[in-house]
């Protein structure tokens, strides 16, 4: 690896992005980016959030060499992938979504196997060192069939850093994967993290993106609609929604509520939107009080992924409006 003097600032840069899908005889043309500008910095753990068919698989595949962009670039660790494309690949480890581990080899074996296609001299591969930082030292000579489905994604991990690189991009780490493993994952993607290595890793689910990264790019069919500090996002979307329906009817609201601009549905209910950090709740309750009004039912409403985007580009499109 370089000296630290000129470590990149930016791990991965993406400018003007763009991939099209070409007809097959089955599918139609696909825009699948739209010329994406992307830079995702050095050091921390990234988010590429986004609902099945956003372009996140595309946008890693470009980056691993597996699929050929149709215009625009990118860079891996300073590196540019057409024209450095030999130290941009070595810059980088790429787990895919799918297990594909040949069940008839030996973690050491595919470990070793992995390092001879990337060409890393025998002297310098660190097969036990690898399998020691995944917890897989004492499977090292177990078959891989034998192995749980925890052991057999970690096993992929491995398989990507054989080479060392400083990058590691992991496609939907957990879809599919249980709680318990998933929490198991994430830990080890902390450590990994936290002895240098960037992360990236798509996903479509919120909370993995919350729990997990510093910093969050959400993309909606191919573009970026979003990309901030996990703690800028998550105020940008803490919106919460409540109602409460009261017992007795009322025709106008109650000036005891005027603080919190609530929206009259039916006889006798009100709707609050408010920022969930503010937590309003107690003060709405003792408004209702002031206005001798009892409550008798409470619900709220779930912002989820698909009411995330249509705000966001909601908001997009009236910064673009105004
Ligand atoms: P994600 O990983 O976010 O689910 P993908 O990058 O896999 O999204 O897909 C983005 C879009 O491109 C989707 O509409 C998908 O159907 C399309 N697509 C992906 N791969 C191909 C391909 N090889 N040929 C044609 N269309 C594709
Ligand atoms: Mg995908």
């Amino acid at each position: 690896m370089r000296d630290q003097a000129a470590l990149p600032e930016n791990a991965v840069e993406a400018k003007g992005l763009d991939k099209v899908y070409r007809a097959s005889g089955k599918t139609g043309e696909k825009h699948a980016l739209k010329a994406i500008d992307l830079a995702i910095p050095r050091g921390g753990i990234f988010g590429l959030l986004g609902p099945n068919g956003a372009g996140k698989s595309t946008f890693i595949n470009i980056l691993a060499g597996l699929v050929n962009k149709t215009g625009g670039s990118a860079a891996i660790w300073g590196y540019d992938i057409d024209r450095q494309t030999r130290q941009a690949r070595a810059s980088i480890g790429v787990v895919p979504q799918e297990l594909n581990i040949d069940p008839f080899f030996t973690p050491f074996e595919l470990l070793e196997l992995q390092a001879g296609l990337y060409g890393v001299p025998p002297k310098e591969r660190q097969t036990m060192d690898i399998l020691e930082r995944l917890g897989l030292a004492d499977k090292s000579d177990a078959y891989a069939r034998t192995l749980s489905g925890g052991m057999r994604r970690r096993l992929m991990v491995a398989k990507a850093m054989v080479h060392n690189p400083p990058v590691l991009v992991l496609d939907e780490p957990t879809a599919g994967v249980d709680i318990e493993l998933r929490q198991q994952l994430w830990s080890q993607v902390r450590e990994l993290n936290e002895s240098g290595v960037t992360i990236v890793l798509t996903t479509h689910y919120l909370e993995e993106a919350e729990e997990l990264c510093d910093e969050i790019a959400i993309i909606h069919h191919g573009e970026v609609i979003a990309c901030d500090p996990t703690q800028t996002l998550l105020r940008r979307l803490d919106n919460k929604t409540l109602t409460i329906t009261f017992a007795e009817p009322f025709d106008a609201i109650p000036a005891d509520f005027t603080a919190f601009q609530p929206e009259k549905v039916g006889e006798q209910a009100l709707r609050f939107q408010y920022r969930a950090s503010d937590s309003p709740l107690p003060k709405i309750l003792a408004a209702a009080t002031q206005a001798r009004l009892t409550p008798v039912d409470v619900s709220t409403l779930e912002t989820d992924l698909e009411d995330i985007f249509l705000q966001l580009t909601r908001g997009a499109h009236e910064r673009e409006a105004s």
